[in-house]
């Protein structure tokens, strides 16, 4: 009999989890990817939609399911009880699992009062009104912040990035400054990346004010910790993240999910869970789908399709759009790998498939929008 895995979740962690299983246990596992929306969203290419350089793919997600394997159940998991193996979703069914992958993602959550937020979603009306704004001369200093050092920070020099090459081809201009709590810019990278960006902001005329969190923006002015007030006209914030609960899953007071090197949520049996939803403090699309491939390996290794199961030994991969040519980021998050942060005008992982680099994701989207 085949095992049956539910994916509780939609989004990239779900879809790479999928994958991995039908590759690496194919024929053994029986998997329901179970989430309440109909559509799969690609987020990152929402950093562009204000600029008009991109706009927010989304894909059916019953059909995605289908092509990996899998089948799509439009419900989402309310909590579960596991005694029993069962996940009850918001509606009152109980579902039964062999192992149940938890990957819902985050909360996006108001960050900074006073600052308008970029959600990430396709209507970003509210930094489009702020271009808006500076060619019709009423606003001259825009800052662009993020609550925590634990946001997914490239958006944000992105979001910077592209208002400057925008504000350059109309001729107009503003003051650009980003104020982050991190000690240099995409500093999650390493060294390498973090010197690489800031010649690149000091080249573009974007300011950096590094070690600062934003508290409220009122009266013209960013109140910040360490004590202080910036004046700014406009603020664009990121957004504050909670991992989503589904009960019976233990989380930490932020809502995230400890996890193990394999992915295995601590004190509970046949529970993994990956992606955006886990303690790891780094969220990302890429680590969501290494988490995944890390989950799919523990299963597929209990199932015998596997001989070792490898652990999560996360590398962060980004496509950074400048405005002028995108530029890829590499580095290793875990210790051993020495100093090996890079800035490069071309993918060291192989071809430029998408914004979010995973294993078996990219390749199958890159497909499937083929
Ligand atoms: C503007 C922006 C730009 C980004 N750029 C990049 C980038 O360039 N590169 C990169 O790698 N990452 C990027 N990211 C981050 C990336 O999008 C996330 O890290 C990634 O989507 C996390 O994957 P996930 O599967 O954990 O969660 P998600 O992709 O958010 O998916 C969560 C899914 O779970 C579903 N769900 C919610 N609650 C339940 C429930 N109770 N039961 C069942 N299902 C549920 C949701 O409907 C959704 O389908 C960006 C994010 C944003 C916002």
């Amino acid at each position: 009999m085949k095992e049956s895995v539910l994916i509780a979740g939609g989004g990239v962690a779900a879809l790479e989890a999928a994958l991995a299983l039908a590759d690496l246990a194919p024929g053994e596992v029986d998997v329901t990817i179970c989430s309440p929306r109909p559509n799969f969203v690609y987020r990152p290419y929402a950093v562009g939609v204000p600029y008009g350089v991109s706009r927010v793919v989304t894909y059916d997600l019953g059909r995605l399911a289908a092509a990996a394997g899998a089948r799509h159940r439009p419900d989402s998991i309310a909590s579960i009880d596991r005694e029993s193996r069962l996940a009850v979703t918001h509606d009152g069914e109980s579902i039964p699992y062999g192992d149940l992958i938890v990957c819902p993602g985050a909360k996006l959550l108001w960050p900074v009062p006073g600052a308008s937020t970029f959600w990430g979603i396709a209507d970003e009306r509210d930094v489009g009104k702020v271009m808006a704004e500076i060619r019709e001369g009423g606003t001259r200093r825009v800052a662009f912040t993020m609550p925590s050092v634990e946001s997914w920070a490239l958006p944000l020099y992105e979001l910077a990035l592209l208002a400057r090459a925008e504000l350059d081809r109309t001729g107009d201009d503003a003051e650009l400054t980003i104020v982050t709590p991190e000690d240099a810019p995409l500093q999650v990278f390493g060294r390498g990346v973090a010197e690489g960006m800031a010649e690149l902001l000091a080249e573009r005329r974007i300011e950096v004010r590094t070690g600062t969190h934003p508290v409220r923006f009122e009266h013209g002015a960013l109140e910040t910790v360490p004590a202080g007030s910036i004046p700014f006209d406009r603020v664009i914030s990121l957004p504050k993240l909670e991992g989503r609960r589904i009960r019976g899953v233990p989380h930490d007071v932020e809502g995230f999910v400890r996890i193990d090197s394999h992915c295995k949520v601590l004190g509970c049996d046949h529970v993994y869970a990956a992606g955006d939803v886990t303690s790891f403090p780094v969220k990302q699309g890429g680590l969501a789908t290494q988490q995944a491939d890390v989950v799919a390996e523990a299963i597929a290794a209990r199932l015998g399709a596997v001989a070792t199961p490898g652990e999560f030994d996360p590398i962060l991969r980004g496509v950074l759009w400048t405005g002028a040519g995108p530029r890829y980021l590499e580095g290793w998050l875990a210790g051993g790998h020495g100093e090996a942060a890079t800035m490069t005008t071309a993918p060291p992982w192989g071809a430029d498939q998408g914004k979010i680099v995973g294993r078996y994701l990219t390749e199958f989207l890159a497909g499937v929008a083929a």
